[in-house]
């Protein structure tokens, strides 16, 4: 695969930027933790991924000498490349939409792979599993808001996805997944986060087998309290830790 380019800072500046992510992750951990006592909710419940997409690994590195182990990435090339070069009690998270044709280069270096939306990418991931003897932790993306722009499955076609998916071998539905509306006002999405949860309640009612909802990856760095005080047991923060992000075309 050829390389991807994730810009450098200069190092003049990695005094500043070191702090900046160190006071970046306690503020994020403070918020968690105020979130969790406003619901009743226990703080070990709810676990941070820093989503890491565009940073250089030696930002990566400083988040996880701040105690870091799980981290994000949507893009299949950065993630292996990262993944090399990372130490390796790191859980990396796949949430970004996923080819299939590009499933063989991480079913054996993800924790789980969040972004999981139809039957099809589901039985590719199962075959490169069973080919490689490990396997997959998956969630199911849904698309609660229904946006256009956004992928995963309708709610109403959720729990027929879950039950297809769990009849394959080597791939465990471990719970939902969503990307809720980008909004100023995180109130917003509560309903989103809401209706995920439910979603979620029905399917652990309907007592799938090869199915244990455990987790619901919701919440990103303009929502995550909200999306903890509804029950996710994930949130996504990529901004919040490493500061804006810039796309430079390759
Ligand atoms: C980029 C991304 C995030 C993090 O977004 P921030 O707003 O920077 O926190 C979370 N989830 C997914 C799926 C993403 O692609």
């Amino acid at each position: 695969m050829p390389g991807i380019r994730v810009k450098e800072q200069s190092s003049g500046k990695q005094g500043a930027r070191n702090s900046m992510i160190q006071d970046n992750i306690k503020t994020v951990k403070e918020r968690m933790k105020r979130a969790c006592d406003i619901s009743g909710r226990n703080p070990e419940d709810v676990r941070l991924i820093a989503v890491s997409k565009t940073k250089p690994v030696s930002m990566l590195q400083e988040a996880y000498d701040c105690g870091c182990r799980d981290f994000g990435e949507n893009k299949v090339q950065e993630l292996v490349e990262k993944y090399e070069q990372m130490p390796k009690d790191i859980r990396w998270h796949m949430i970004g939409h996923l080819q299939r044709n590009k499933v063989k280069y991480i079913v054996d270096k993800v924790y789980m792979i969040h972004s999981v939306d139809s039957v099809r990418l589901a039985e590719e991931i199962s075959r490169e599993a069973v080919k490689k003897n490990v396997t997959v932790s998956v969630l199911a993306e849904v698309n609660v808001a229904g946006e256009e722009s956004k992928f995963g499955t309708s709610p109403d076609e959720a729990v027929s996805l879950v039950e297809e998916i769990a009849k394959l071998p080597n791939i465990v539905v471990k719970g939902l997944m969503t990307i809720a509306p980008y909004v100023d006002d995180p109130e917003e999405n509560r309903l989103y986060f809401a209706k995920l949860k439910q979603i979620y309640v029905d399917i652990i009612h309907k007592n799938i087998d090869n199915v244990c909802m455990e987790e619901l990856s919701m919440g990103m760095t303009g929502d995550y309290q909200t999306a903890i005080e509804e029950g996710a047991t994930y949130i996504r923060v990529g901004t919040g830790i490493f500061g804006e992000r810039q796309y430079t075309s390759v």
